[in-house]
């Protein structure tokens, strides 16, 4: 047998900007060994005639952290060839959270990003296997997910975390800067692949509260971000707006 598997007759769009051209893809080994009109003999073949063949797309804005949770298919991402999510956008993560506050963090997904209370209660519930960003690394790997995913720290978690539900009331004292900050860094070190906030005005938490981060001085976000470079990198993502306040 020439490959393990053939994709054959479909749309081939190879991802390097060149327009699309029909042809099989051959498989060997988990690789692509040949493209094209390719001759050989395949142990399975797929007929793809009508359909478009491309690399995996990559989505790197989404909200699957509490999902994931309970729907390791990550439905419905896949359906559309995505497969590789990045998580914890506009810094709406799910740890770190103290169990007091498991309500607290629903409710402001629940508002922020339009997710159902009945569906994040019904998969989520309120035992959580987890409570540290790292503990929530290790429950996802534990579980495992049906595509690649990429998650980031959230601001808005992290400084619950710290100042509990003051967190949507004031600016941080420098001692709770300097304790958000080495959460952001032991998250890195763990595996997030970078920090995420927001400042947005329509990023409404629970009791029409604004989220966490919104209440972050651009010093606190400095510093938080200072903690990447300490722990090796990563990116930053924010939600911005033309107003702040
Ligand atoms: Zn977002």
């Amino acid at each position: 047998m020439d490959f393990d598997l053939k994709i054959t007759g479909g749309t081939i769009i190879d991802g390097t900007g060149a327009p699309g051209y029909a042809g099989d893809v051959a498989i060997k080994n988990g690789k692509i060994a040949a493209l094209g009109d390719v001759k050989g003999r395949a142990a399975e073949t797929i007929d793809a005639k009508g359909r478009v063949v491309t690399p995996g797309f990559v989505d790197i804005h989404t909200h699957y952290d509490a999902q994931l949770l309970w729907d390791r298919m990550m439905t419905i991402s896949p359906w559309h060839g995505v497969t590789t999510v990045v998580m914890g956008n506009c810094g709406f993560t799910v740890a770190p959270t103290r169990p007091e506050h498991r309500g607290l963090i629903m409710r402001t997904l629940e508002k922020v990003e339009g997710m159902s209370l009945e569906a994040l209660e019904g998969g989520l519930g309120y035992d959580w296997p987890f409570e540290t960003f790292e503990q929530y690394l290790d429950t996802i790997e534990q579980r495992g997910t049906a595509i690649n995913c990429a998650a980031q720290i959230g601001h808005t978690a992290v400084r619950m975390y710290v100042m509990g539900e003051e967190a949507t009331e004031r600016a941080a004292t420098a001692d709770e800067i300097a304790r958000m900050r080495e959460i952001v860094k032991h998250a890195i070190q763990a595996g997030a692949v970078g920090f995420a906030t927001s400042k947005a005005v329509t990023h409404v938490g629970y009791a029409g509260k604004p989220v966490a981060s919104r209440k972050a001085t651009l010093d606190e976000i400095k510093t938080l971000v200072g903690a990447l470079r300490e722990a090796g990198g990563g990116v930053v993502q924010t939600a911005v707006a033309r107003r702040t306040a």
